[in-house]
Formats: C-alpha cells, sequence, structure tokens
C-alpha cells in the first residue's frame, strides 16, 4: 500500500532523512519508533505530501507523490504532531469546514459525519468551541478530521503524547478498532506503544532506518542466544575454522557467498560478547571483516541501543 524508496531529506546542510526504503502493507498497523529528532514527522510530511523530499520516491496506493499529489492525498488521512484545529469553531463546524476542503460529495456528508462523530466518541460535545476542550477530546478532533472522506490509509503521528493515560487507552482503542479497513502508520517514542497496536515497526534513529520487521518476528526472537551474521572475504573453510575457535563461539553456519565474501551466521550465549575477539581473530588470519550485524534481538534490546547511542552522541556534543 506504502512503498518508500531512498528517501533524502536536507534541511540546508543538516540530512534529516537519509535513504529511508520501507514498505507498509495493506492492512497493517505500522509502529514507526524513533526517539525524539530520528525524523518520523519529516518522514510523515514528505509521505502526506506536505512537504517535498530533497530526493527519492513514495507511492500510495500505486501514485507516486510528486507525479500524482492529488490522487496520494485522497488516500490519505493525516493527523500531525500539532493538529490544525481552528479553535474558534464548534467541533461541528470545523468538521463541515473540513468537508468542504476534502471536496466529500454533498450526498455524503451527514452519514459520514454521523459515523465519524460516533466513531471517536465526540457526539456530545459537537456544538463545543473547539478552544473549549480538553487536550484528550482536541486530539480526537483532530483524528476525526483525519477520517474526513474516508481515507483507506491514516497517518498518526504521536497520536497520545501529552495525553493522561485513560485518554492513552482510548485514543489506542479507536486506532485498534479502525485496523479492519485501514492501513496506518503510528509514529511514537514510546515501544509499548507498538506492542500494543502494532503489527510491525519500522525504527529510525537519526534519519536512518535502524531495524524492521513484523511485532511477531520481534517478540519470537527473544531467547538466550545471541546471533550475528558475518560476512568475511578470504578462503571460506579457513573463515569458518578461524571463527569456530574463537573462544564463547558456539556454532558457525555457513549462509552463502556475496561477490568476493561469505556469510555466516555465529552463535553466542548471550552473556558473552564475541565481536571483538572474532575481530581480532580474523584480523590476524588476514580475513577483513566487511559486515558485522547482530540478528534476531528483541525489539526492546535493539531500542534501548538506539536511544542509547543517541544519549552517547550527545554527550560528545551532539556532533555526528
Ligand atoms: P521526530 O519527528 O522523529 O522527532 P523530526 O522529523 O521532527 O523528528 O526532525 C528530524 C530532524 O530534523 C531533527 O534533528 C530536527 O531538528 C530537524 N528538523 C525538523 N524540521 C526542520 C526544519 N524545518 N528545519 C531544520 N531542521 C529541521
Ligand atoms: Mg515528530
Amino acid at each position: 500500500m506504502i512503498e518508500i524508496r531512498n528517501l533524502t531529506k536536507k534541511y540546508g546542510q543538516f540530512t534529516a532523512l537519509d535513504n529511508v526504503s520501507f514498505d507498509v502493507k495493506k492492512g497493517e498497523i505500522m509502529g514507526f519508533l524513533g526517539p525524539n529528532g530520528a525524523g518520523k514527522s519529516t518522514t510523515m510530511n514528505i509521505l502526506t505530501g506536505y512537504m517535498p523530499c530533497t530526493s527519492g520516491t513514495v507511492k500510495v496506493g500505486g501514485f507516486e507523490i510528486m507525479e500524482n499529489p492529488k490522487e496520494v492525498k485522497k488516500q490519505i488521512g493525516y493527523l500531525p504532531e500539532i493538529p490544525p484545529l481552528y479553535v474558534d469553531m464548534t467541533v461541528e463546524e470545523y468538521l463541515k469546514f473540513i468537508f468542504e476542503l476534502k471536496s466529500v460529495p454533498l450526498s455524503q456528508r451527514k452519514r459520514q459525519m454521523d459515523d465519524i462523530l460516533y466513531l471517536v466518541k465526540i457526539g456530545d460535545m459537537k456544538k463545543r468551541l473547539v478552544k473549549n476542550l480538553s487536550k484528550g477530546y482536541k486530539q480526537r478532533v483532530g483524528f476525526a478530521q483525519a477520517l474526513v472522506g474516508n481515507p483507506p490509509v491514516l497517518v498518526l503521528d504521536e497520536p497520545t503524547v501529552g495525553l493522561d493515560p485513560g485518554q492513552i487507552v482510548e485514543i489506542r482503542r479507536l486506532i485498534s478498532s479502525l485496523r479492519h479497513d485501514h492501513t496506518i502508520i503510528l509514529s511514537t517514542h514510546i515501544l509499548s506503544e507498538v506492542n500494543a497496536v502494532c503489527s510491525s515497526v519500522v525504527m529510525i534513529n537519526r534519519g536512518k532506518i535502524a531495524a524492521s520487521g513484523s511485532v511477531s518476528e520481534f517478540t519470537a526472537s527473544e531467547g538466550s542466544v545471541n546471533k550475528f551474521v558475518v560476512s568475511v572475504v578470504g578462503n571460506k573453510s579457513t573463515i569458518q575454522k578461524t571463527i569456530s575457535d574463537v573462544s564463547g563461539v558456539r556454532n558457525v553456519t555457513f549462509m552463502r557467498v556475496d561477490k568476493d565474501a561469505s556469510l555466516f551466521t555465529v552463535e553466542s550465549a548471550k552473556n558473552v560478547d564475541i565481536r571483538r575477539p572474532m575481530f581480532n581473530e580474523l584480523a590476524r588470519a588476514s580475513l577483513p571483516i566487511i559486515e558485522l550485524r547482530p540478528v534476531g534481538r528483541s525489539m526492546e534490546e535493539i531500542f534501548i541501543d538506539i536511544v542509547n547511542n543517541d544519549k552517547a552522541a550527545d554527550n560528545a556534543g551532539g556532533k555526528e
């Protein structure tokens, strides 16, 4: 349903998004997870046509955003970080205004208005001025606005931020109730939110994708074993023997040859970090590692790493 390829966004010299690619399948609720400043809102603003990218492509339902912005926008309901509310209107006036803005056929408006008011539970508030609503209700009105025109795709930027626990549960329920006939991207900096409502997750940090997969894949991978994929240049059996001899390594499995490198999965006990000794032994044997990446870590571990790396970078003066 959504296809993002090699998306890059520069604000002046600063690269906010660096070659970001991911897909969201129809019917999925994708959790777009990352710490503050990771690039979530930037991605969402580009995806919804609010902001141009520097390079890359975004397709929604087969239409490319730069080539067919109207078609793309028609398919998306967007709840931005700060909902675009007109506070001096009543809830009903405001939603009527959005129906007008989105050119929803007149014959459908009454029915849709009733459906939306019911769905987001703001029927009782429809005669109230938006400015007199609580934060939780304002967020629901923002939600209602995104649902106008019944778009198949919903893009929700941190929809629970600033709400109290009761309101958070309500909004999560609302999102879950929309899963049947919508494809949803939901950004958040809270891991538990992903577990609570999402079917898949894309983690972003400093403008780059750090990990992605289905939530069940991440959950299934939690166990007692550390697993890495390592790609090394040199004689295959020499590499295998060298890695096997590293203390702490339990299992080395050849995967495939990629150009002049051989790929292996290497397992160790969870409490042993074999990366440094493995590097040292391979270096001693003049077998260069060209890639080393952990596989099957839990979502939590990956996210904690992301957040910690972020803090480390900030402590170093925030430079990169
Ligand atoms: P997130 O939504 O994940 O918190 P954003 O997409 O808002 O992150 O921001 C990503 C990075 O881009 C941040 O470092 C932010 O300071 C920077 N940024 C966002 N908007 C602008 C802008 N209009 N001009 C310059 N830098 C920006
Ligand atoms: Mg944001």
